[in-house]
């Protein structure tokens, strides 16, 4: 503990990282905020937390952060400072010009995970009310877009189905493409916990990740799969399953369609799809997959958790509902310990989806083209809204390439660092007429931009965040905004810049609490939610309704959302992006413990201390062929781009696969990564790269 003496005043607030949740008592003194106590309270993290949360604060005061708005005419002119009202104006001329001269649909927004959900809500709001198009999309696009395709296909809704809770409860575990001791480390200090009191582990990944084994546990089966063939190995699972009689009738015949689990069945049980016929596709022993479905099936309590390693494919939909199918299957939702749960990376991206972020949802996973859905906002917002379907990220900057898409607005999100194809992405801003950018820091897409809103940190606003098990935690500002006003204010006052001179009646929310109650009005799932209720209960867990006034910690326990569970055909197809003589080698990437995402937040504290660089691990047999010593510089390339970082040679990662992480900018990790995606939701297929690998001189 570090000794602060005592602190003046402390505010509980939620952690802005993963999506775990944690809360922490923020200590004062003054205005300096000087230590974060993780929150005994906290119905997540229950008084633990890892080095983000605990550590990564100080970005909040970095000096890089913009304090004051700033506009420019072109994006080759310096930045000139502004009054709020300046950049307001300007930014709503320009905004509008656009409009008047390339049409209602040529703009669009890009919402926040790491904003609040209030904020969001606000966001979406701005493009349906104000802009009146759909083009609002989230960074979910490219890490779980495919889980809500996938879960509300087959279950009905786009969320986790337990709370963290319920993994102590769980014999069986099943990981699959994620490593929760970097990415969620309180979640798997509670999965760990479970595995020392005796649950057996599967683990399903192409690195050997610290997930995999630790001081008093080990994976029982490690399936350490081909990257990209994450279908082909969960259809075998289900092979094994429909083969050996494993299945539980009684469950499928309550509570799936017999009709389609009939039809699932007969394609599962082609002997096409059996451990033996894939060996080879995979490189996963077909006993080991023979023995990982046997103790799925049969080991009682069976939960599995999952992350972008079985999103962020060509068939990352695909395996969502493959994994959706397995549960069903063994009937293993519904009830504690069991079930299946997408780990979800950044704190808020549950929340982003809920409030209507995509272009095709609005708030509560309603589609734009249901009439009711769309009368309830048009009473309260007195605007008609478009029945038709917005743009996806990708294709506003495909369309900007193209020339019809040409203002956009976005919040909390470098997309130039983070989205695929970062030339296409530098090609479509470069192609617009208006580019807002709101963030803490001049990230990489404000290169491109001629507004930018300085935005405020989590520590700068109250609102709510809602985390991976569905929960809405309360975030309170614990100092003022550094640069004078909560992200949802900016927003607010782009929306009537935009609205003056148009008749319509001004927004006036003067605290997130009533974007929240215009929440709870609208959307059925958020029905019975408020600020006093979270705070008398101290969290609550979406759906809150009539039915379920304090929350819903376990969701499809007398039946699914949609009714009866869907098995659906899983078919594996090859992605495009082949290895050959030039590209041998396949990259997939991941995170370390004390860094988040590209790193513009934890590279601006102390936690860079302990990953200095991105290191590129390879097997010792493909150092060893192409001259490699440990810590040397190699070039690392593909077909869109290139790159250097140093070798970490180990075996953690097998022959023929390459890994790396992407928090530093320099990595430039998305120079590399394909234009490839998800066949139903366009998520880019980071995980899946063919690569060459060489000595290099550095970079
Ligand atoms: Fe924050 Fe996630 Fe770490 Fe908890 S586990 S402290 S939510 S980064």
């Amino acid at each position: 503990v570090l000794d602060i003496g005592t602190p003046e005043r402390s505010v509980v607030t939620t952690c802005a990282y993963c999506g775990v949740g944690c809360q922490f008592k923020a200590e004062m003194r003054g205005d300096e905020l000087v230590r974060m106590v993780p929150y005994k309270h906290g119905k997540a993290n229950r008084g633990h937390s890892c080095v983000k949360g605990r550590f990564a604060y100080g970005y909040a005061s970095h000096k890089d952060r913009i304090l004051s708005p700033m506009i420019r005419d072109s994006i080759n002119d310096p930045w000139q400072e502004v009054s709020w009202s300046e950049a307001m104006a300007f930014a709503a001329n320009r905004m509008k010009a656009v409009q008047e001269k390339y049409g209602r649909q040529s703009v669009g927004v890009i919402t926040s995970s790491r904003c609040t959900n209030e904020e969001t809500y606000l966001v979406q709001k701005l493009t349906r009310a104000v802009f009146q198009n759909n083009n609002t999309d989230t960074c979910a696009r490219v890490c779980h877009s495919p889980t809500g395709y996938g879960l509300g296909q087959t279950y009905g809704t786009s969320a986790g189905t337990q709370d963290f809770d319920s993994v102590e409860e769980a014999d069986v575990i099943m990981v699959i493409g994620a490593n929760p001791h970097s990415g969620h480390p309180v979640f798997a200090s509670r999965m760990k916990k479970r595995l020392r009191q005796g649950a057996k582990l599967i683990v399903i990944d192409p690195r050997r990740t610290e997930s995999v084994e630790g001081p008093h546990y080990r994976a029982q089966h490690h399936l350490a799969l081909k990257p990209g063939t994450n279908v082909a190995i969960v259809t075998a699972l289900a092979h094994v399953i429909v083969t050996e009689g494993l299945y539980d009738e009684a469950f499928i015949r309550a509570r799936c369609d017999w009709d389609e689990f009939q039809d699932y069945m007969e394609f599962a049980a082609d002997p096409r799809h059996s451990p033996e016929a894939i060996e080879l596709l995979t490189g996963v022993p077909a006993a080991e997959v023979r023995g990982a479905a046997r103790l799925y099936a049969k080991g009682g309590n069976a939960a599995i958790y999952y992350g972008l390693g079985v999103t962020e494919h060509s068939q990352g939909s695909t395996t969502v509902i493959g994994i959706a199918n397995l549960a069903m299957l063994t009937g293993n939702i519904g009830r504690r310990g069991v079930g299946v749960n997408p780990l979800r990376g950044q704190n808020n991206v549950q929340g982003s989806c809920d409030m209507g972020s995509f272009p095709h949802e609005l708030p509560g996973y309603r589609h734009v083209k249901n009439p009711e859905a769309r009368a309830i906002y048009e009473n309260i917002w007195g605007v008609k809204i478009d029945p038709e379907p917005g743009l996806r990220i990708p294709n506003m900057l495909d369309a900007a390439v193209e020339g019809t898409f040409k203002g956009l607005y976005c919040q909390g999100e470098d997309i130039l660092q983070s989205d695929p194809d970062t030339h296409h992405v530098a090609a479509g801003l470069a192609a617009m007429e208006c580019v807002i950018v709101h963030d803490l820091f001049l990230n990489e897409t404000a290169n491109y931009a001629h507004v930018f809103f300085p935005g405020s940190s989590f520590l700068e606003k109250d609102g709510t965040f809602t985390n991976a098990e569905r929960r809405i935690n309360m975030v309170r500002k614990v100092m003022a905004p550094k640069q004078g006003y909560a992200d949802w204010e900016v927003t607010q006052m782009f929306a009537n810049a935009m609205l003056e001179g148009s008749g319509r009646a001004p927004w006036g929310y003067t605290h997130p609490t009533q974007i929240m109650d215009e929440i709870a009005t609208t959307t059925p799932s958020f029905a019975g939610v408020s600020y006093e209720k979270i705070e008398t209960l101290g969290s609550v867990q979406w759906p809150v309704n009539d039915k379920a006034p304090e929350g819903t910690p376990l969701v499809h326990v007398d039946g699914f959302v949609r009714g009866k569970g869907k098995f659906i055909r899983t078919e594996y197809v090859a992605t495009d992006e082949k290895t050959g003589p030039k590209f041998p080698l396949l990259l997939t990437t991941g995170r370390i413990l004390s860094q988040y995402n590209v790193g513009a937040q934890t590279r601006r504290t102390g936690n860079v201390a302990w990953h200095a660089e991105d290191l590129l691990e390879i097997h010792p047999h493909d150092a060893e062929n192409r001259g490699i010593r440990q810590g040397d510089w190699v070039r690392l390339a593909s077909r869109a781009g290139q790159t250097s970082l140093r070798a970490d040679i180990t075996d953690k990662v097998s022959p023929g696969v390459v890994y790396t992480t992407f928090h530093h900018p320099d990595t430039q990790a998305n120079v590399i990564t394909t234009d490839f995606s998800d066949w139903a939701t366009n998520c880019p297929e980071y995980k899946v790269t063919a690569v060459q690998v060489s000595p290099s001189n550095g970079p």
